[in-house]
């Protein structure tokens, strides 16, 4: 199963195109969007192309740039997303150079020199490295056909991830006006994209909106439960020898977690911003060569993580936006096959966050400015978690377009794994009431022991034992009746607002408002979720009993055949010192094992083996295909 299914023959491009793509990419028909984006640049007109992460966009100016004659330059944030690209695309056969600051005063020599030459058929640089003005001068000098900006989300101060270095690129337009410019971005709300239309002056652009919608991954969020661990270890215990991305709001946690992984038998490495930029590396060399599975990070992992087959993404604490959980959970099947989000959230979370939100504010005048628009995107974070309404069409409508389906089968309400409570106005009364009885400002834990009657000092001291309320949900567990106030808390009929407590530091404290009055008088109608555990089995995508057919991926797959090619893989990588990937996706190698390619020939009509693989690691997976059919 692909991502999207492709609906094109590349022929529709022409012969000369669809040959480039057959030979560097192997690849014979085109994603949706790809073939007007693709036209677009060849034509030179600008664009905006929206496409969630792994639609493949890169395609869209790769393609035309290898059948042109002179440079296309991308533009890219991050040098470890610049690398990778350009190592692939070399892989491929395919003339692609970065400049970035990484590189030595002889390397930069180098690449001017090839430039100069006209050697160069794609040029990635920073968007600091391109309006240096020498380089500048040499780029107006040879002449650039088009320009492409990368993750162009990040020149809007209304997205989730500004950079300011990105603001310079609004003097493109007048610098290079003979090259057309193209933004790409998988995260863009209608706002972020009229500012980025606006930003980069595109003119007369060809607007290219893709589907938001990611079929092939499966969400769940479960409330998170006092020992994190074992509900880490559940999702692990779904993923055996799997690559997958644990984030964790915090470094501190990630270090506590990454240690608790390593000493509960699972080989874990950590990354965060606050290790040495040798560390990274480490970690980030490690999951992209495979020797390493599970990565426990922060936020800082990831635009630079390209590797293809990552089969689940964690979130033990809620993203601070939904721009960032779909972009951080779209880092997931990228192949196109199934793979698995789950989210551990609590109400605490969006707490923490506004705290930091806050803090950050008072600290530097720029994120002040940003404040509002910050705590608007947590809020609807939250509202998503707290949500009863299915996960892909939640994040589809929220990217601004409708979901057709009735239900998606692939998440965690479609396939019934949430179930609402049946007396959700009676338990939201009996909360309400108790905040109303126990007179004064207490936090969330002490109106949790009220309810479950609990006959502890504190409450005995106030009096609080002899109350109406005292002991009316003693049958439920306090974890749950925390997530209902929580709930309670998200449909905004209980206040959470922090207090001066006399001692320095504020605390957070529950109150009643308005509209918790009518929940009271029966006049406003609530739903609350219970939330059960995923059934055993279950698996990203392919839950047992589910309508989807979601291990389509493995249909027909020899998974031992798999296992071997994927072994030898992992050889040749280490060989030739690129990652995995870069020799073949996963998608490819399944297919290997699922039609068992006999010849060269046979294996030249599979996606993903252009000419150069062919050349160079064809008959070795020959050999292992043929080895393992004589062994069977
Ligand atoms: P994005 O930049 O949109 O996140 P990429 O450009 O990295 O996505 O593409 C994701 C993966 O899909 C890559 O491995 C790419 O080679 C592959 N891909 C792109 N277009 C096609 C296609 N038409 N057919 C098959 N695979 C494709
Ligand atoms: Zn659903």
């Amino acid at each position: 199963m692909d991502l999207v299914t492709p609906t094109l023959p590349a022929a529709a491009l022409g012969a000369e195109l669809a040959g480039s793509l057959a030979k560097h990419w192997g690849i014979h028909s085109l994603r949706p969007l790809q073939q007007p984006a693709i036209q677009a640049v060849l034509e030179g007109r600008d664009s905006l192309v929206v496409l969630p992460t792994g639609g493949g966009k890169s395609l869209c100016y790769q393609a035309p740039a290898v059948v042109r004659d002179g440079v296309t330059v991308v533009v890219s944030p991050l040098i470890s997303l610049m690398k990778d690209q350009v190592d692939g695309l070399r892989e491929s056969g395919v003339d692609a150079i970065r400049l970035d600051s990484s590189l030595s005063a002889d390397e930069r020599f180098k690449v001017e020199k090839q430039l100069r030459e006209g050697k160069v058929s794609l040029l990635f640089v920073s968007p600091e490295r391109l309006m240096m003005y020498d380089f500048m001068a040499l780029l107006q000098e040879i002449g650039v056909n088009s320009i492409a900006i990368d993750e162009a989300h990040c020149i809007s101060q209304w997205g989730h991830d500004f950079r300011p270095e990105y603001r310079q690129l609004k003097r493109l337009r007048e610098l290079f006006p003979r090259a057309s410019l193209h933004a790409y971005t998988a995260t863009a709300t209608e706002r972020v994209r009229k500012d980025i239309l606006e930003q980069l002056g595109l003119v007369n652009p060809e607007i290219l909106v893709g589907n938001f919608d990611r079929p092939n991954l499966t969400y769940r969020i479960l409330p998170r439960r006092g020992d994190l661990l074992s509900q880490v270890l559940d999702v692990l215990a779904r993923h055996k020898g799997e690559g997958g991305v644990i984030y964790c709001i915090s470094r501190n946690d990630v270090n506590t977690l990454s240690a608790q992984l390593n000493k509960a038998g699972v080989k874990a490495m950590a990354y965060h911003a606050g290790l040495t930029p040798q560390e990274r590396t480490k970690t980030q060399d490690a999951f992209l060569e495979e020797s390493c599975d599970v990565v426990v990070a922060t936020v800082a992992f990831g635009m630079g993580i390209d590797r293809s087959n990552v089969r689940f993404v964690l979130h033990t604490g809620m993203p601070k936006s939904l721009e960032a959980y779909q972009q951080e959970t779209g880092r997931a099947g990228r192949d196109g096959l199934e793979a698995e989000c789950v989210l551990l959230s609590s109400g605490q979370d969006f707490f923490t966050w506004k705290g930091l939100m806050e803090r950050a504010a008072r600290e530097n005048q720029s994120e002040q400015a940003h404040l509002d628009s910050s705590i608007e995107h947590l809020n609807e974070m939250w509202r998503y978690c707290r949500s009863s309404v299915c996960r892909h069409r939640s994040l589809v409508n929220y990217f601004g377009q409708e979901y057709d389906k009735p239900s998606c089968g692939a998440c965690d309400h479609c396939l019934g794994e949430t179930v609402m409570v049946d007396d959700a106005d009676i338990i939201a009364q009996k909360i309400i009431s108790c905040v109303a009885r126990v007179k004064g400002a207490y936090g969330i834990g002490y109106y949790v022991s009220v309810l479950r009657g609990e006959k502890i000092a504190k409450i005995k001291e106030r009096g609080h034992e002899s109350i109406s309320t005292f002991g009316l949900l003693k049958e439920h567990d306090a974890q749950n009746i925390r997530d209902w106030v929580y709930q309670l808390i998200g449909h905004g009929v209980l206040r959470h607002v922090e207090i001066e407590s006399g001692f320095g530091k504020p605390i957070s404290v529950v109150q009643l408002n308005k509209q918790s009055m009518e929940v009271l008088r029966g006049e406003k109608k609530l739903r609350l979720l219970a939330p059960v555990k995923p059934k055993k089995g279950a698996r990203g995508g392919a839950s047992s009993g589910a309508s989807r057919k979601d291990d389509d991926g493995w249909d027909g797959v020899d998974r031992e055949l798999f296992e071997e090619l994927r072994s030898l893989r992992k050889s040749i990588a280490d060989e030739i010192g690129m990652p995995p990937y870069i020799v073949f996706h996963d998608a490819t190698l399944r297919e290997f094992a699922r039609s068992r390619p006999a010849t060269l020939e046979q294996m030249r009509g599979i996606s993903g083996v252009g000419d150069a693989k062919l050349r160079n690691f064809g008959e070795k997976f020959r050999e292992c295909i043929a080895a393992y059919g004589e062994a069977t």
